[in-house]
């Protein structure tokens, strides 16, 4: 068979094998070529140990315990050279105690997870070593451990969820014993650190169909690893306006977003948006109401995406995109202020993913798409207020030049002044102008002071959160969401 291997790759395994050491393309790059899939990252697995390979390649590099060696080239990026290795004991389930080098490929293979990623191709001859039939499961679309599977998950936990990932990515069913050994053995991964939790889980999340691997953590019992705020979410009903519980909704969500190709963040967001529902469920005249739970489930967003140690630019816009998922959308009731206020409170660099957030969401919820009227008008209402002044920053004046206008003192006071042009702008974008803004300023100076921080702090209110007022107005005519 021929196989697609870029023309570096196979000089590397040309130049080692010159040199005079076995060497075969292994893992997953063997397993996607065998599927037809374009492979990630290309690995070769040799019988030299890592100085001999570091003298092959003088420009490689080694940075790690584990014997890789990496390989830079121009059009595959760093290609790793491992020697075939050997894992001894693993007596904390999840770091082999020592690696060693071995000299015979079926070692180096023998090591390996799931049949899958155990087979070995030998770039030259095209020779593959497949001592665990993988092979047959790629054709069967299976995922088997390498071995009996309750000891391999007893080495490293971490297997089990490498297990659902490949669900998702390759669309393969678990081998039956592979899942019960899951089932019993899921406890085990909380010894395992959330960084290559995270990993998985993002692995999960980028794949086409993502759901289906964490409804397979939900009932083997892994989810909870992943976050335990998700199991509260399994069975909990919500009102007459959908048909799923909140977990199938967010599952739902999910995967429109990955069948959009929506970037991490914002299928982050579409799992997590409605997560803080079970926590704010009050029954109201036999109808359930989840009053709050944007704002609960913002924070518990972050706690999760904290916890599995996510950068902080990916939590901040997620739990943006979370906070603010609730807004309200009618193109036939909406006013320009209510988008201006909607714009302002994302920020508009996060309002288009917001609106995807938002597709997300109501996809998953089951019903059918905003008509592309509705939505081409909403988008044209979002342009129009973009290019508005949504912060005090836009103001025409600033926290300086009212001092200067009034010879105030700095303080709260000025804060509170900035804040009430603020919400006055926001509704007329046309008051943003010199002449009207300082005598506005003047009037609001000479207020009492009490009674300006009353009005400011009423104003700021009103900036944040006139939405939701009018959201749940809204819902209460319709009897909705
Ligand atoms: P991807 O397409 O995401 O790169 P992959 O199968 O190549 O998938 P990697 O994490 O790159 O996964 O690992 C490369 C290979 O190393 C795997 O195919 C497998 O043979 C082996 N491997 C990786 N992680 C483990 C593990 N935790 N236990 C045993 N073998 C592993
Ligand atoms: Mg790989």
């Amino acid at each position: 068979m021929n196989y697609k291997i870029p023309q570096e790759v196979k000089d590397i395994s040309e130049t080692l094998s010159k040199a005079g050491f076995e060497n075969f393309l292994v893992g997953g790059c063997v397993r996607d070529l065998l599927l037809g899939r374009e492979p990630k990252d290309w690995d070769i697995t040799t019988i030299a140990t890592p100085e001999e390979i570091q003298k092959v390649f003088p420009d490689s590099f080694y940075e790690n315990d584990f014997g890789t060696v990496g390989v830079k080239t121009e059009t595959t990026g760093i290609v790793e050279v491992t020697p075939y290795r050997l894992e001894s004991e693993y007596s904390d389930a999840r770091h082999p105690d020592k690696v060693t080098w071995a000299n015979k490929i079926e070692d180096d293979l023998a090591r390996r997870d799931f049949t899958m990623n155990a087979i070995a191709l030998n770039i030259e001859t095209g020779e593959i070593i497949d001592p665990f039939e993988g092979r047959k499961d790629i054709e069967k679309k299976v995922i088997r451990t390498v071995g009996k599977p309750e000891e391999r998950f007893g080495e490293d936990a971490l297997r089990m969820l490498r297990a659902l990932r490949f669900v998702s990515e390759l669309s393969f069913v678990l081998d039956s014993e592979t899942q019960s050994a899951i089932g019993e053995g899921a406890n085990l991964l909380k010894k395992i650190s959330k960084e290559r939790i995270r990993d998985e889980f993002v692995k999960i999340i980028m794949s086409d169909n993502p759901a289906i691997a964490l409804d397979m953590a939900a009932r083997l019992s892994l989810l909870k690893y992943i976050s335990s705020e998700f199991e509260q979410g399994i069975g909990v009903e919500q009102n007459k306006a959908h048909a799923y519980t909140v977990w199938e909704h967010l599952l739902r969500s999910l995967n429109h977003a990955a069948a959009k190709k929506f970037p991490l963040h914002v299928r982050v967001a579409a799992l997590f948006h409605d997560i803080a529902k079970p926590h704010t469920k009050r029954m109201v005249n036999d109808q359930a109401t989840f009053y709050g739970h944007e704002v609960v489930g913002a924070r518990l967003t972050r706690k999760a995406l904290e916890d599995l140690r996510f950068p902080k630019d990916l939590i901040e816009k997620t739990t943006k995109l979370v906070r603010w998922h609730m807004f309200f959308s009618d193109t036939e009731q909406i006013t320009l202020s209510a988008v201006r206020r909607m714009v302002r409170n994302v920020g508009p660099e996060l309002v288009w993913d917001l609106m995807n957030t938002r597709a997300a969401d109501r996809i998953g919820t089951g019903r059918p798409k905003e008509t592309p009227y509705r939505l081409r008008k909403y988008h044209s209402m979002i342009e129009q207020v973009m290019r508005d002044p949504i912060s005090v920053k836009q103001l025409v004046v600033n926290g300086e030049s009212i001092m200067k206008l009034t010879g105030a003192t700095p303080g709260p006071h000025i804060g509170f002044i900035l804040e009430i042009l603020l919400a006055e702008v926001l509704d007329e974008p046309k008051r943003n102008d010199k002449s009207y803004l300082e005598s506005r300023v003047k009037e609001l100076y000479d207020l009492d002071p009490q009674e300006l921080e009353r009005v400011g702090r009423e104003a700021r209110a009103k900036n944040e959160s006139e939405e939701e007022k009018e959201i749940e107005k809204i819902k209460g005519e319709y009897g909705v969401k």
